[in-house]
């Protein structure tokens, strides 16, 4: 304020100096006149400075000037100085960001909110071919064709990661992994995975033939244990014991071969060759009588149908499913208890679902129920009969269904196994075709 006060006082001195003057020789408002013009060519001049060092010189020391644009000049200096560092620090992070994601064996490509690239490292010019001079400003489906990437990318659920071989290299196996950011642009992520998809693959390969290899000297066993268990009156009551515990152990071991045979046929087989739309009132209804003859009575079983609609899927994998979660239940839930066997529709998804009044599973134990040979009371499970394998095997069938599996249940309230297949897996009764007349 003080400056601005002096700026005019400067000013106002000068006029009333040249109005003096002007006064004197007897021409007041020619002396105005002239202060004025003064005044005017003073800041004109200034004006002018302030341009060309701007214009010029911005970066050298301001030019001197008195008061008002003395300080304006000092001020403007200060602000260009800042700016400048501001401006050299966003430039170094920018570059080490760039450095970091060159040295990275990762590749990373910024994509714009059109999904056109913006920019990419070295690794996703070797891994996926982007050419600098070519595909900038492409669009990534573009580049990367395969339909599965295509899905991928307009699906826009980025929660998992998708693993595809590489374009230029079918030997190559990708994980991509997209991640959404800012005003609607996408960072991909590409990792080579393929020391850990060929050891993934040797040790499904390595499962699958040691069990398909355990099946023959097994039917052997089992079929000399028979033949032994019919002249077992004969024998020594001590031997006779000892036969029915091999009969047994050998069954529960048949049992074990031939689920780990099935987890490695899900695992390795193409989905959805055999796939049809399914009547799931009578697909339950086999399952509720095969679990009637494993419970012995014991349990009270029945099928809940609400929902006309077919549910498209593989016959054989959907009721190796269904029928290890009914028959968990015959197993688990205690005598005398009621198990429902439900289809039921949401508005937007169906559920199967397996349901009982029994002894229920303490919660904790829930999350980890469906790994490989994971059991609540080991024990319990091997005197049942269960091999550990149940959950896991109705986990990847479900998986490939594009469904999920809900469990609910409390100690002493019963258990309630849900399947929740998406709205595009269900088909109208019409679309089922009709079998051939005889
Ligand atoms: P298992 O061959 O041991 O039955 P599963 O994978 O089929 O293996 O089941 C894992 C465990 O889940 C079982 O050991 C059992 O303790 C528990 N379980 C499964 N279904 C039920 C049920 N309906 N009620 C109570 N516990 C259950």
């Amino acid at each position: 304020m003080r400056l601005w006060s002096r700026e005019l006082w400067r000013l106002a001195l000068i006029v009333a100096a040249a109005s003096l003057a002007g006064w004197l020789l007897d021409a007041v408002a020619l002396g105005l006149a002239a202060g004025l013009a003064i005044v005017l060519l003073m800041q004109l001049r200034q004006l002018y400075v302030l341009h060309r060092w701007l214009t010029r010189h911005s970066q050298a020391e301001p030019p001197t000037a008195r008061g008002l644009w003395g300080e304006l000049f000092d001020r403007l200096y200060k602000y260009q100085k800042t700016q400048r560092i501001t401006q050299q620090r966003l430039r170094d992070t920018l570059q080490r960001i760039q450095d970091s994601s060159e040295a990275m064996s990762d590749s990373v490509v910024m994509l714009d909110r059109r999904g056109d690239l913006e920019w990419w490292n070295s690794a996703a010019g070797r891994m996926l071919g982007l050419q600098t001079a070519h595909d900038r400003g492409q669009h990534i489906t573009n580049l990367l064709r395969d339909p599965r990437f295509i899905d991928y990318f307009n699906a826009r659920h980025y929660r998992e990661p998708l693993t595809l071989p590489s374009p230029i290299d079918e030997r190559q196996m990708l994980q991509f992994q997209i991640t959404l950011y800012g005003d609607d642009e996408r960072l991909l992520m590409a990792r080579d995975i393929t020391r850990l998809h060929r050891l993934e693959q040797m040790r499904r390969d390595f499962v699958a033939n040691v069990s398909h290899e355990l099946r023959t000297p097994l039917t052997v066993l089992a079929g000399y244990l028979e033949t032994y268990a019919d002249v077992a009156d004969q024998l020594p009551p001590r031997l006779g014991r000892g036969l029915g515990q091999m009969q047994a152990q050998t069954s529960r071991m048949q049992s074990l071969v031939n689920d780990l045979l099935l987890l490695s046929r899900l695992e390795i087989d193409r989905r959805g060759d055999d796939e049809v739309p399914l009547a799931v009132d009578s697909l339950l209804e086999t399952i509720r009588r095969d679990a009637e003859s494993l419970s012995a009575g014991r349990h009270q079983l029945r099928v809940e149908c609400d929902d006309p609609r077919r549910l498209v899927g593989s016959e054989q994998e959907l009721r190796s499913a269904i029928s290890n979660l009914a028959f968990n239940a015959v197993r688990y839930a205690g005598d005398g208890c009621h198990i429902t066997l439900r289809w039921r529709s949401y508005h937007d998804a169906a559920c199967l679902e397996v349901e009982d009044n029994g002894e229920g599973i303490d919660p904790v134990h829930i999350p980890r129920l469906t790994e490989r040979f994971y059991r609540v009371d080991k024990g319990r499970s091997t005197a049942t009969g269960g091999t550990g394998l149940g959950l896991a095997i109705v986990k990847h069938v479900l998986l490939r269904h594009d469904a999920r599996l809900e469990i609910v249940s409390h100690p002493g309230r019963g258990a309630l196994f849900r399947c929740v297949f998406p709205t595009s897996r269900l088909a109208q009764p019409s679309a089922v075709a009709a079998p051939p007349q005889a």
